[in-house]
């Protein structure tokens, strides 16, 4: 079980919680989404965060998250945000699924997804954690994607994470 929250320390119902394989699945079809809708770095930086959410390297179970922490910049965050809607969005229209090797089963997939556009729309400025977004920007070395031209997956056409390609990892 992975657990995606608003922010840190938000009581228990302003979460998403999913199993582990469909955690696989919501951010594999995120990922393939999200490149079709993302113009800046910074919205390529969102994907690429929650593409490095990748539980065949951090462990199963592992990967839970908040929505907070996530690198936004405070001067986009309306685009941005309007980005991560549309990303999901862009799930429930099916976008790059036929590079999988699997079907995804909309009947687990979309009531998450539905979660999820509620989450991101409860999520406003004051409650960005401006510090780990700072963090994580900080900790990429100069060969992880988000300083190296965000480099993708050609079979996936997945923007890679400093794990590789999310998709792959899963197959
Ligand atoms: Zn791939």
């Amino acid at each position: 079980m992975n657990r995606i929250e608003l922010s840190k320390g938000e009581n228990s119902s302003r979460e998403v919680a999913m199993s582990n394989g469909l955690t696989a699945v919501v951010i594999t079809t995120f990922g393939l989404s999200a490149v079709s809708v993302a113009k800046t770095d910074t919205q390529k930086s969102l994907a690429v965060f929650i593409l490095e959410k990748d539980q065949s390297y951090v462990g199963l179970g592992a990967v839970g998250f908040s929505l907070s922490e996530m690198p936004w910049k405070l001067e986009t965050f309306i685009q941005d945000k309007e980005f991560f809607l549309q990303a999901l969005v862009g799930i429930k229209q099916e976008i790059g699924w036929q590079t999988l090797n699997y079907e995804p089963s909309k009947d687990l997939l979309f009531p998450i997804i539905d979660q999820l556009t509620g989450l991101v729309g409860e999520l406003t400025k004051d409650k960005i954690d401006e510090e780990a977004a700072a963090e994580w920007l900080a900790a990429a070395e100069e060969d992880d994607p988000v300083v190296d031209g965000f480099p993708m997956c050609e079979k996936h056409r997945l923007l890679l994470s400093l794990f590789g390609c999310h998709a792959c990892n899963d197959e």
